[in-house]
């Protein structure tokens, strides 16, 4: 039988309603002559406030302990969505991550797979049941449990893919695809019905969070299609492809809030990468010039950011500037856009603190507060 493996997101999960819903869709493609292996996340916006609680007893918690804690929100969704499809009269049993033969690394918090051993998962598809897994989480090959990183889920369904031989993975969410621009803050972004690898990779780098980047290094990898659809499409069966060739599309500008661009102008560079990978963060355009280094991070997805702000600051004397965001625009013909970003941005009368130009994607740093116009300029002027 074919191995189907679908992905759900948090905002498809949110309440038992919209749970039952799933279920009816899972059933249906068990009924259809499926072996269904289903990955969920956490039920709406339960990580968030899991992180909120851990905030209220330390500002920058131990990324162990937050680890325990964030994974029990996957714990939830995936007992639930069992019980709602044997309430169908089809079998079906969880697993969470550690259970499903998930094996990462030890960076708590931002976690990365080096091995699937899907054996229980096989098992119980030999079985004729439906497998649910719970999204986002691991188990290191020290035995403790680990999590992927913000939208993590995304990553456990195309590795678990990967690692049943599946050819392609659905992933569902609230959005019917992949958008030129956030769709819920560019009315006009376009959709996207295909993208290479390397293009959602970049987006997804450059702060698009409908995909998670691992996801995409793991399905290039596995050279496994990515069906990006919306849970309650009405019928509508719009979807993006993300897959190895795609034609060439009108490119897609991305925001990313939350940005600190941090400078150090003394420094011993490699003692500061030391410290960085120490701590489990990924620094951004790092650059070093003799003494002198700099880097971005994006400081909403670490949940230790004061701790390390701290250290920043006092052990390598840096200067921290908070509150940036950058817009980058993603597609082949990023090489030639960057003038006409610099003159938007002249338009709008914002100097970037900074300006990139790579193979796929051209960026600018501006202040956060001006982040959701210069998107806004961008778009119209190179996508639009
Ligand atoms: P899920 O919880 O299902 O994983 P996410 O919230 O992680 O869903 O991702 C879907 C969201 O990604 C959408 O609601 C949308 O606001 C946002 N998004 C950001 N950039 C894009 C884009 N270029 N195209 C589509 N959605 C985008
Ligand atoms: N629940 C996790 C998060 O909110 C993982 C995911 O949704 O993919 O980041
Ligand atoms: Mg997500």
């Amino acid at each position: 039988m074919p191995i189907v493996v679908q992905k759900y997101g948090g905002s498809s999960v949110a309440d038992v309603s919209k749970l039952q819903k799933v279920a009816e869709k899972v059933v249906a493609s068990r009924r259809a002559g499926n072996d269904v292996v289903v990955v969920v996340s956490a039920m709406g916006k339960t990580t968030d406030e899991l992180l909120a609680l851990a905030h209220q007893v330390d500002e920058s918690p131990p990324r162990r302990e937050l680890d325990m804690l964030v994974s029990t929100g996957e714990r939830v969704s995936m007992a639930l969505l069992s019980m709602a499809i044997q309430k169908h009269g089809v079998d079906a049993i969880s697993f969470t991550g550690s259970q499903s033969g998930i094996i990462t690394n030890d960076r708590h918090f931002d976690a990365r797979i080096i091995e699937v051993r899907p054996h229980r998962v096989e098992d119980e598809l030999a079985r004729g049941k439906v497998v649910i897994i719970a999204g986002f989480q691991g188990m290191s090959y020290k035995r403790e449990i680990t999590t992927l990183g913000r939208g993590g889920s995304d990553t456990t369904a195309l590795a678990m893919a990967a690692a049943l031989g599946a050819e392609h993975a659905e992933i569902y969410s609230d959005v019917d695809g992949v958008y030129s621009a956030d769709p819920r803050k560019v009315a006009d972004a376009q959709h996207l019905p295909e993208l290479t690898y390397d293009e959602m990779q970049a987006m997804a780098e450059a702060g698009a969070k409908v995909l998670h980047a691992q996801a995409v290094e793991a399905a290039r990898q596995a050279r496994i299609r990515i069906h990006a659809r919306s849970t309650f499409d009405q019928g509508t069966r719009r979807e993006t492809v993300v897959s190895e060739n795609a034609a060439e599309g009108p490119g897609a500008v991305v925001g990313l809030p939350s940005l600190a661009l941090v400078r150090l102008p003394d420094c011993e560079p490699s003692a500061v990468l030391g410290f960085l990978r120490e701590s489990s963060v990924r620094p951004r355009a790092f650059i070093a010039q003799g003494r002198s280094a700099s880097f971005e991070l994006g400081t909403g997805t670490v949940p230790d950011w004061s701790g390390i702000r701290d250290t920043l600051t006092t052990r390598f004397q840096a200067e921290i500037d908070e509150g940036l965001g950058s817009a980058t625009f993603v597609g082949r013909a990023a090489g030639h856009k960057s003038e006409a970003m610099l003159q938007v941005l002249d338009e709008l009368g914002i100097v970037p603190r900074h300006t990139r130009v790579e193979a796929l994607s051209a960026g600018v740093v501006v202040d956060g507060d001006r982040l959701d116009e210069v998107v806004g300029g961008l778009h119209a002027r190179l996508v639009g």
